[in-house]
C-alpha cells in the first residue's frame, strides 16, 4: 500500500461517474446528487467532482455548513441545502449563491432579508411535506408560503427555482398518495404565480421503483455511491457499481495451536492449528463492534477469511487458516467493496448488523483516509479484485501440450500436463470445459496463485456461460447462467464451506449444472464420477519475492505448473482430456 496508510477507503471516481450517468439514462431528467454527511462517508469533495463529471446538475446536502464547506473547497456547481437551524446564516448562503430549501414562512422572510442586505436574489426551493411528517411545509401552510414566495419573486428578492418533497418509502400505495399530494402542491405553487424549473420527489428508491415518481428531476444519494436502496436487489441488479473499497493490510501474523483464545474476553477459541492475521481497523473506524462472531469475512489474496474474536477500537483479527502460510506482513486486505471484483459487499456487514448499507458507509471513521482513484491514476493501488489475467481471445491458439498419460492400477485415470503460463491454463480450462455436461463435477485443488481461477474462467468460456468467472466470494457458490443451450456453471468456494451439509443447504440444482469446486476435495464423496484437477507450483517458487495477490495475479512471473487431471468413476474411465 504505497500511501503508507493502514486504512484506506478507496473511492472509484469512474464508478461514481458511471452511476450518475446510469441514473440520468434511466430517468431522462435532471439529477441532484446528494452528498450530505461527507458524501455518505466517501468524501464530499471527491464525490462532488465525480458526480458533476457524470452529469449531475446540482449537488444536495442537508446543512448550510456542508454547502459552505464545498464552496470553500472550490466546488462551483449549484448546491441545494434544506435543513436549517433557527439561527442559520442566510447571509453566507446568499453570498455563496446556495439554493435554500425553505420549509416555512419565517425561513422565507429571513432569507429574503438576507437577500435584501446583500442586494441580490436568493434562490429558493420550497420543501413540502407530503406525508413523511418531518421537515417541509405542511399542506395548511402552502397557500400563504407560496403567495409570499410569488410576491418576493415579483419584487426581485428571491427566485423560486424548485419545489420538492421526500417520500416515506412506506410502500407503493403510499408513494402514489404522496405523489398526488405533491402534484397538488406544484399546482398550487403555479397558481400562485411561480414557475419552478426543478420538481423533485424521488430519492434513490423511487428512482428505481417507478417512473411515475420521477417528475423532471431526481434527488439521489445512495445510488450515486453504487449501492442499492433495496434489501432484495443488488448494486449489479440496478446496473450500479459500488464506489467504496475499504482496504487495510495484514500487520502481524501469529501461528497458534487449537484452543487459543483470541482477543478481549476470549469469546473465540481457535478450532484447530491456524494462523491469525492482525488487521488495523476497528470500531473507531466504523467497523461495528457487534460484528464479532457474526460470520463476516475479509478478502485476503482472493480468499475470504473470517473475522474472529472481539473487534477492538483499532484492530481486528482474521483467521487465515491454511492460507496463513502464504500470507506476508503488508499483504492487502479488503473489508468490503464491489462484489463483482470478488470481495465482500458492504451489505454483509449491514445485514449482520440489521441495518442498511447507508449506515455502514456513512459510519466509516475519519481516521480512514479517503483516496480517489481514477482511470488514469494515481496508480497507488494494484487493481482491486481478480482481473488478474490478460484477456485471451478464444482464437488465441495458445498451445497446450498433449497430456502425458499415466496408467494407474485401476481408477482414477490421471493425466499429467505441464502448463507454461496463465494463457495456457486458461486454454486448458477451455479444453476441459468442452468435455463437460450437466451433472459433471470438477474439483480444483492447488495453492493460491496456482491458476485455479484462470482454469475456471476457461471452463466457463467453453460452456458459454455469463461471466465473469471469478473466485466465488461472499457467496459460497455462484451460479453462472448459460448464454446458449448449455448447462449453467456453479462455481463453489469449498474453502469456506463448513461441510457438505452447508452446500446442501444452498439447495442448488447440482445435477442440472456443471459444478466447479475450489478446494472441494473430500466434500463430494458420494458423487459417482468426478474430475479432480490438482495444480502444483514448481518447488522453490514460494520464496520471499513470491507475493500472493490471488490466483494468476501472483504469477505473471510465468512459472510452469504441474497439473494432474484425475478422472474418477465410470464417466471418466477412459480419461478426461483424451
Ligand atoms: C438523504 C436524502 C436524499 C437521498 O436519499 P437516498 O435514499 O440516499 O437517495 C434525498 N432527499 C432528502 C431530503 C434527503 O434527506
Amino acid at each position: 500500500m504505497k500511501t503508507g496508510s493502514m486504512r484506506i477507503a478507496e473511492i472509484s471516481v469512474p464508478a461514481i461517474r458511471h452511476n450518475v450517468r446510469r441514473i440520468r439514462e434511466h430517468t431522462g431528467g435532471t439529477v441532484i446528487a446528494v452528498i450530505k454527511a461527507n458524501g455518505y462517508g466517501h468524501g464530499a469533495e471527491i464525490v462532488a467532482r465525480a458526480a458533476i463529471e457524470g452529469g449531475a446538475a446540482l449537488l444536495g446536502v442537508t446543512d448550510l455548513e456542508e454547502a459552505l464547506a464545498l464552496r470553500d473547497a472550490g466546488i462551483e456547481a449549484p448546491i441545494l441545502c434544506w435543513l436549517h437551524g433557527a439561527a442559520a446564516d442566510f447571509d453566507a448562503a446568499v453570498e455563496a449563491d446556495l439554493e435554500i430549501g425553505v420549509s416555512h414562512l419565517a425561513q422565507l422572510e429571513a432569507l429574503a432579508a438576507a437577500a435584501g442586505r446583500a442586494g441580490r436574489r436568493a434562490i429558493v426551493q420550497f420543501k413540502v411535506d407530503t406525508g413523511l411528517s418531518r421537515n417541509g411545509a405542511a399542506p395548511a401552510e402552502w397557500p400563504a408560503l407560496f403567495a409570499r414566495g410569488a410576491e418576493l419573486e415579483s419584487e426581485g428578492r428571491v427566485r423560486v427555482r424548485g419545489v420538492f418533497s421526500h417520500l416515506a418509502n412506506a410502500g407503493e400505495d403510499n408513494d402514489l398518495e404522496q405523489a398526488r399530494r405533491f402534484d397538488g402542491a406544484v399546482e398550487l405553487l403555479r397558481a400562485a404565480g411561480c414557475d419552478p424549473d426543478l420538481i423533485h420527489l424521488a430519492a434513490s428508491a423511487a428512482t428505481f421503483s417507478s417512473a411515475r415518481l420521477h417528475y423532471n428531476t431526481v434527488r439521489v444519494g445512495v445510488v450515486v455511491y453504487g449501492l442499492s436502496p433495496f434489501a432484495d436487489r443488488t448494486s449489479a441488479d440496478l446496473g450500479l457499481i459500488p464506489a467504496m473499497t475499504l482496504r487495510s493490510q495484514i500487520v502481524a501474523l501469529r501461528d497458534v495451536p487449537p484452543g487459543t483464545g483470541v482477543s478481549y474476553g476470549y469469546n473465540h477459541l481457535t478450532q484447530g492449528e491456524t494462523t491469525l492475521g492482525l488487521v488495523p481497523i476497528g470500531y473507531a473506524d466504523g467497523m461495528p463492534r457487534a460484528l464479532n462472531g457474526g460470520g463476516a469475512t475479509v478478502s485476503v489474496a482472493e480468499h475470504h477469511c473470517p473475522i474472529v474474536g472481539r473487534i477492538g477500537m483499532d484492530q481486528c483479527i482474521v483467521d487465515l487458516g491454511s492460507l496463513g502460510r502464504k500470507v506476508r506482513i503488508g499483504d492487502p486486505v479488503v473489508l468490503f467493496g464491489d462484489p463483482a471484483t470478488g470481495v465482500p459487499p458492504v451489505e454483509v456487514w449491514a445485514e449482520l448488523m440489521r441495518t442498511i448499507n447507508y449506515e455502514i458507509v456513512v459510519g466509516i471513521g475519519s481516521r480512514v483516509r479517503r483516496v480517489a482513484v481514477d482511470d488514469d491514476g494515481p496508480g497507488a493501488f494494484p487493481p482491486a479484485g481478480p482481473a488478474a489475467l490478460p484477456p485471451t481471445g478464444s482464437g488465441s491458439g495458445v498451445a497446450v501440450p498433449p497430456p502425458e498419460r499415466v496408467e494407474g492400477d485401476g481408477a482414477p485415470r490421471i493425466e499429467r500436463i505441464e502448463i507454461a503460463d496463465p494463457e495456457s491454463m486458461h486454454e486448458l480450462g477451455r479444453r476441459l470445459g468442452r468435455r463437460l455436461a450437466a451433472g459433471d463435477l470438477v474439483i480444483l485443488t492447488g495453492p493460491l496463485g496456482a491458476g485455479k481461477t484462470a482454469l475456471a474462467r476457461g471452463i466457463g468460456e467453453a460452456l458459454g456461460v455469463r461471466g465473469p468467472v471469478t473466485s466465488p466470494t461472499f457467496v459460497l457458490a455462484r451460479t453462472h447462467p448459460p448464454l446458449g443451450d448449455g448447462p449453467p456453471l456453479i462455481h463453489v468456494d469449498a474453502y469456506r464451506l463448513a461441510g457438505a451439509g452447508e452446500l446442501d443447504d444452498l439447495d442448488l440444482d447440482l445435477d442440472g449444472a456443471v459444478v466447479v469446486a475450489e478446494w472441494g476435495s473430500g466434500l463430494f464423496d458420494e458423487h459417482g464420477s468426478w474430475i479432480e484437477v490438482t495444480i502444483e507450483r514448481p518447488t522453490g517458487s514460494t520464496g520471499p519475492g513470491d507475493t500472493v495477490d490471488g490466483d494468476g495475479l501472483a504469477d505473471e512471473s510465468v512459472e510452469p505448473r504441474a497439473v494432474a487431471v484425475a478422472g474418477h468413476g465410470p464417466r471418466w474411465r477412459s480419461g478426461v482430456l483424451t
